[in-house]
């Protein structure tokens, strides 16, 4: 089974930058995680090649410094990575973020032939909008299963899994080629082994610019991306702490004067 994996390189807790001017995220300089529900969809690769064999790619769209992560996903079984990099991609929407990585794809193709499954996490932890998986299947043209928490049966042509709905579980058969959105819950990130961080050190990055996947420049970056981000900002929080005495009735006095001074 060849399996292409979509991680998104994050920043992690407290260290969102925004652009003051295109308020776009600031990438650089950020420390930086994978994408958590990223994480747990590489680990799922991983238990389907165990199973079915063939290969892992991982795929991601970032800046250059993304390589660390790719390597660390190919410590833990990713066997090969490719980074979609260059200044043209900067600022994408969501719709131009997945015409980019549909090229990734294509690329990855040239390499290891068809690829029987994408998997996607649901959601990106910074963008939040859980839409990236779905676009990137329409402009492949393959059919996609969103929210999967676990894979039941995969066979030589098709994959069996449940999806979470409201209020329940759905169980979903969907033939190859196909993409995957997947909750954290589908499986548990591995650590990797010395002997695997090693071996990962040793490996490379494939890194495409835009002119080398053939990129259509109006399809891109800032140019490609209909979206108009009005504002952008990180909500402030205030916290004011107050002891209260007296009486119950005071008491209740006291905390609707406050309630009614917050609004
Ligand atoms: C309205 C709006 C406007 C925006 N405008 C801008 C802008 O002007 N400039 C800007 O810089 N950003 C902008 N963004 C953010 C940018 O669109 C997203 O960061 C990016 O498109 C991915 O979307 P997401 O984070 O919501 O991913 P989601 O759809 O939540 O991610 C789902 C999954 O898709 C995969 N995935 C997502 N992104 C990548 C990636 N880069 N590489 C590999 N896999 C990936 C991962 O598997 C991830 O788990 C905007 C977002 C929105 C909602």
């Amino acid at each position: 089974m060849n399996t292409i994996v979509c991680m998104k390189q994050v920043p992690s807790s407290n260290e969102v930058r925004m652009h003051p001017v295109t308020k776009t995220i600031v990438r650089d300089g950020n420390a930086s995680v994978m994408n958590p529900f990223d994480s747990s969809a590489l680990e799922q690769a991983v238990q389907l090649k165990q199973q079915r064999g063939g290969t892992i790619t991982a795929l991601s769209m970032g800046i250059l410094q993304t390589q660390v992560l790719l390597k660390d996903a190919m410590s833990r079984g990713a066997d090969k990575a490719v980074l979609l990099s260059d200044r043209g991609f900067a600022g994408a929407d969501t719709l131009a973020t997945s015409y980019t990585l549909s090229l990734g794809v294509k690329e990855i193709q040239k390499n290891i032939g068809a690829f029987d499954l994408i998997l996607c996490g649901k959601m990106a932890v910074d963008g939040d909008t859980a839409q990236i998986g779905p676009e990137l299947a329409q402009v492949l043209g393959i059919p996609y299963v969103t929210d999967v928490v676990e894979i039941v049966e995969a066979s030589d042509t098709a994959i069996t899994v449940r999806r979470i709905i409201d209020g329940g579980t759905q169980v979903v058969r969907v033939a190859y080629p196909a993409l995957l959105t997947v909750v954290k819950e589908i499986q548990q990130p591995r650590l990797p082994s010395i002997a695997s961080l090693k071996a990962s050190l040793a490996k490379e990055v494939a890194v495409f610019t835009a002119d080398a996947v053939g990129a259509d420049g109006t399809r891109i970056g800032l140019n490609g991306s209909p979206t108009q981000v009005v504002e952008t900002f990180i909500p402030e929080h205030s916290t004011q702490c107050v002891a209260l005495t007296g009486d119950v009735a005071s008491l209740c006095g006291q905390l609707k004067t406050i309630v009614q001074e917050v609004g």
